[in-house]
């Protein structure tokens, strides 16, 4: 049985063959290299029921992932739920809504364990000691884990303001955090010129080919959660536009290897107002994407001026007939509790992104009201907590004692009477 079917690198540009090694970029045209399939032979080998039949994790789509052999990181990671959201459907208007929930992806609770575990587990491959990564957060706690887990060294940098739970995310697996005094791009930027001088295995710069791709994952699993088919309509988040691309190539993948039947697949980008370089660019009708240098938003994780796929997201969205929108802070914060409060599912500030970007596209007909969605949402809420701060009210605060609690129901119940077919 042939279990190889990842061939080489190529530019996404000029379409140059690059072998496959820890580069990223073309010599030529400095566009950016991505992995390579024989989707004839993967057709042959695998089948629904061949995929059915492995364990529940992201690896049970392993002949699309760039790996020589077997992963030796993150091996449980994915097949998080995907939920029909009724209630959630109904606030938001739409006939039918699904939430792919990576608030619970194992072993950091954000999507970027995927990516995460196809990397190092690329890096081992390659020989490297040390990983690193230029995080918002999300993606230096699932590196500093991962590497925890094999025993990896790791570096991961950081801008300086991010939340008090991602940061200690980081430090407590005890990663060298690295915090760098400005915005995200700077510390990609100096991340670059790290990756430069020393011999680390940077996720998303030298091994971004191999990072990204595990992004598909989210998408494959969607598709079969679904039954086998393709959501009409999927909503993203957006930070440097890559999950929303490799989700589109997922679904791409499958109907060239016949694992779902070809029917139209909308792709709809999500950002924050306060930093929303691609959706901006997007309404504006333009593929030139301009840099937000200073991003103000809540919404960290997905704080990148300078998307790196930016340019690529936006032709993805166009292609597929999607759409982009972005929200702001108070919108966020709405979409946090309208997911909790239907779902049970406590989302970061990415997660009311989602949520608050998918109410706009339904009001504005971008997905049709009698039609049906699925929200990706990609990291939890305790990460992301203090957003909530003032927001939410506080505990009401009794002394133990019986009566007390007698008075404070009672008055609830004035207020808004419980069903009367609750026994108590
Ligand atoms: C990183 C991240 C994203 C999207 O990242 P891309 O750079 O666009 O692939 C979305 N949600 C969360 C919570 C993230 O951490
Ligand atoms: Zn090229």
């Amino acid at each position: 049985m042939q279990t190889e079917f990842f061939s080489h690198l190529r530019c996404r540009e000029c379409g140059r063959p690059y072998p496959k090694e820890a580069i990223h970029v073309c010599e030529w045209d400095f566009g950016p290299l991505e992995a390579v399939y024989d989707y004839e032979a993967i057709r042959r080998q695998i089948s629904r029921k061949r995929i059915e039949s492995r364990a529940p994790t992201m690896w049970r789509y392993r002949e699309f992932l760039p790996l020589d052999g077997e992963p030796s990181v993150g091996t449980q990671v994915g097949f998080t739920p995907l939920i029909r959201a009724e209630r959630l459907a109904k606030a938001l208007g739409v006939r039918e809504a699904y939430v792919k929930n990576d608030t619970v992806n194992y072993p950091t609770l954000s999507f970027k364990d995927r990516v995460v575990a196809v990397s190092l587990s690329r890096a081992k491959e390659m020989g490297f000691t040390v990983v690193a990564c230029a995080s918002t957060g999300n993606l230096a706690n699932s590196v500093a884990a991962n590497a925890a887990s094999v025993g990896l060294e790791s570096y991961v940098l950081i801008p300086a303001d991010l939340e008090t739970s991602k940061v200690m995310g980081s430090l407590v697996y005890g990663t060298r955090v690295v915090a760098i005094r400005g915005p995200y791009d700077k510390v990609n930027r100096l991340c670059s010129e790290i990756a430069g001088k020393y011999q680390w295995a940077f996720v998303n710069v030298n091994l971004r080919p191999y990072y990204a791709e595990g992004s598909k994952t989210m998408g494959f699993e969607i598709a079969e959660q679904l039954g086998w088919r393709l959501p009409a309509h999927t909503v993203i988040p957006m930070a440097s536009g890559s999950l929303l691309t490799k989700i589109a190539k997922s679904y791409q993948e499958m109907i060239d290897t016949d694992l779902v039947e070809k029917t139209p697949f909308a792709i709809h980008g999500a950002q924050a107002t306060g930093c929303n370089p691609i959706s901006d660019a997007f309404r504006k009708g333009t593929e030139l994407v301009q840099p937000v240098p200073k991003p103000q938003t809540i919404a960290k994780s997905l704080a990148i001026g300078t998307p790196a796929d930016g340019y690529y997201a936006i032709q993805t969205i166009a292609k597929s007939g999607g759409a982009a929108e972005d929200a702001s802070d108070e919108e966020i914060l709405d979409g946090i509790r309208l997911l909790a409060e239907t779902t049970g599912i406590f989302a970061e500030t990415a997660g009311g992104v989602t949520v608050a970007c998918s109410r706009k596209l339904i009001d504005s007909g971008k997905i049709p009201k009698e039609g049906s969605v699925v929200l990706c949402v990609t990291g939890h809420g305790l990460k992301t907590a203090e957003v909530l701060a003032g927001v939410l009210g506080s505990p009401r605060l009794i002394d133990p004692s019986l009566r007390e609690f007698d008075r404070l129901v009672s008055s609830d119940l004035a207020k808004a009477p419980i069903p009367e077919e609750t026994n108590f």
